[in-house]
């Protein structure tokens, strides 16, 4: 592993067994990593296994879901092999995460004041004055400006894009190496978004966070990402820097979500640029999982599942197009 690498994720296939036997192969052999103070996108429709990357690697799959095969090495150690209790002390101490709706992650009946006391108070063991004090901190920094009253609030007092602010204080209370936000400002309007996506990168720069985005926002990943990994079918489709997907898409797909996009020209948002919806997870079809959607299918893309393959440094596609 190269010394620089925070998160590595390997071979990473995480399966969920359905009562009628079937097998959702939700995430199916994903691999890439991720260095310190990187923002890495992983992009695509829903149903495409992002989100189920995500609390993969924080180990929080349920039955009947199950990691079948792989790794997920963080500083060093194999999240995979820790116990509930050694995961509990990663994902308070080393690893945040923030939601696409904050009330599901906030407890209504506590104070924001008192949720982000007990994260001080369990993992940095702060004494009740002292976490009291850094929690008013962590809400200024987050952009309360009465934060010694927002303290004494409950999520249900607060906007949804304040909701969100103190998550993110909450998150970054611990100084995580890795924060990991699985469509943070989907249920936002365009202004507070913007505004939430801006203190994400301001907290990122100060405290040198790495990022996994998760987004279906191509938008929001040509403002902020770094690197962008396109997720199609629990794979992996696309892995390149953002500058290269917006300036040179490769995979049928990734050009397909690019040609969705707004633009001024367009005036209008071209919906359903890509014909069709993601096939669910139990049944892809046999050879390119793409394929039923696919402007540019071959015979051959119907019966052989392409590789991910290198077509140039740093930009990896799985296309028969491209071999
Ligand atoms: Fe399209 Fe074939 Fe490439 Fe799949 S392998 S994306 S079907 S051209």
């Amino acid at each position: 592993m190269m010394q620089d690498t925070l998160l590595k994720v390997e071979g990473l296939k995480t399966y969920f067994y359905l009562d009628d036997k079937k097998i959702s192969k939700a995430v199916d052999g994903i691999n890439f990593s991720i260095n310190p103070g990187e923002t890495v996108a992983l992009v695509g429709e829903s149903g495409s296994g992002k989100s189920i990357t995500s609390l993969s690697i924080m180990q929080l799959i349920n039955k009947p879901g199950k990691i079948k095969e792989g790794s997920v090495t963080f500083n060093g150690e194999d999240l995979v092999k820790l116990s509930d209790k050694q995961m509990a002390k990663v994902r308070g101490n080393d690893i945040a995460m923030i939601f696409q709706e904050p009330m599901t992650a906030l407890n209504p009946v506590f104070t924001i004041g008192n949720q982000i006391m007990e994260t001080l108070m369990k993992h940095k063991k702060l004494s009740k004055i002292q976490a009291q004090k850094r929690a008013i901190e962590l809400l200024k920094m987050v952009g309360f400006p009465r934060a010694e009253e927002t303290v004494k609030e409950y999520p249900h007092q607060l906007s949804g894009g304040m909701r969100q602010r103190a998550m993110i204080a909450i998150a970054m209370s611990c100084d995580p190496k890795l924060l990991i936000a699985d469509e943070p400002t989907t249920a936002l309007d365009v202004t507070i978004q913007a505004q939430i996506l801006d203190l994400m990168k301001e907290m990122k720069e100060k405290f040198n966070t790495a990022v996994l985005l998760i987004t279906h926002d191509l938008g929001v990943v040509a403002e902020y990402a770094d690197r962008v990994m396109v997720m199609y079918g629990g794979q992996i489709v696309e892995d390149t820097t953002v500058e290269r997907l917006f300036t040179n898409p490769k995979h049928p797909y990734t050009i397909g979500l690019l040609e969705s996009l707004p633009s001024i020209e367009k005036e209008v948002r071209r919906l359903g640029a890509i014909k069709g919806t993601v096939p669910p997870s139990h049944s892809f079809p046999t050879g390119c999982r793409f394929s039923d959607r696919c402007p540019k299918v071959m015979d051959k893309c119907r019966e052989i599942h392409p590789e991910l393959i290198p077509t140039e440094t740093g930009h990896d596609v799985r296309c028969h197009l491209y071999e």
